[in-house]
């Protein structure tokens, strides 16, 4: 089986149509979640992907608009008899899942790991050999890049635009990367089209998506792919929900 990538959820913790909370599907030998946000588990369902075998999921951070399923599928999992999840992410998850499972009596039932990563960590999981880098956010959080067989796809998370995160691009088949916002805007925290563009400018990647789109970008998804690809040369889509690329 080949590498297939889907975009669960391509906007962010303000509802908007069309664009549920951040989440990624990975499927190689096994599927492989990339954040859970609210809306994950619809979109699954959608896509006729049972939960099964969806036990393990990789978290940038842990905003709400990240994480909120996971609650959700925890306990859809717990309903199903299916046994616990893996959970991997940035320090501070192992509290953060201690404190909120301690709430769910049934949650408490299931056996569910928590492994923190740090920047430099590398993890294998799902036949994918997963590095874990520094992401430049208002809290603790983490990109990623994931190599299965010969294919690589990196992940942002919400970041600046970042030169830490241009160099764990390098070579990427795929790079999804935030970009929350169309020009004009200043943002802290998060990437904007040209900021972008000039970070990645001299990065090696076959193509680009943006994802983590506020509802500030609606009606700019044109111009913002152009700004990053007009500055990098790399071809640049906006990512939407339900999007699938085989690698
Ligand atoms: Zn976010
Ligand atoms: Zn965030």
């Amino acid at each position: 089986m080949s590498l297939k990538v889907t975009l669960l959820g391509t906007g962010v913790g303000i509802p908007q149509p069309g664009r549920s909370q951040p989440a990624i599907l990975v499927e190689n030998d096994h599927p492989l979640l990339l954040d859970c946000g609210a809306g994950t588990l619809m979109r699954l369902d959608q896509l006729g992907v049972p939960i099964d075998d969806l036990d393990r999921v990789v978290l940038t951070h842990l905003h709400l608009d990240h994480v909120s399923d996971l609650l959700a599928l925890a306990n859809a999992r717990y309903l199903s008899e299916l046994p616990g999840l893996r959970i991997f992410g940035p320090s501070g998850t192992d509290i953060w899942w201690k404190i909120i499972r301690s709430v769910y009596p049934n949650l408490e039932k299931m056996e569910t790991s928590v492994q923190e990563l740090k920047p430099m960590d590398a993890v294998t999981l799902a036949g994918c050999d997963i590095f874990a880098e520094e992401a430049e956010h208002s809290v603790t959080a983490l990109a990623y890049r994931i190599e299965c067989q010969d294919r690589i796809l990196v992940y942002s998370g919400d970041t600046e635009p970042s030169a830490r995160l241009a160099a764990l691009s390098q070579g990427a088949d795929l790079l999804i990367h935030e970009c929350s916002f169309p020009e004009p805007f200043e943002v802290t925290n998060h990437s904007t089209p040209r900021k972008l563009g000039q970070v990645l400018r001299n990065t090696d990647v076959m193509q680009i998506l943006l994802t983590h789109l506020y509802p500030q970008a609606q009606g700019h998804e044109e111009e913002m792919a152009r700004d990053v690809q007009e500055i990098t040369g790399i071809p640049v889509e906006v990512a939407h929900d339900l999007q699938m690329i085989p690698l």
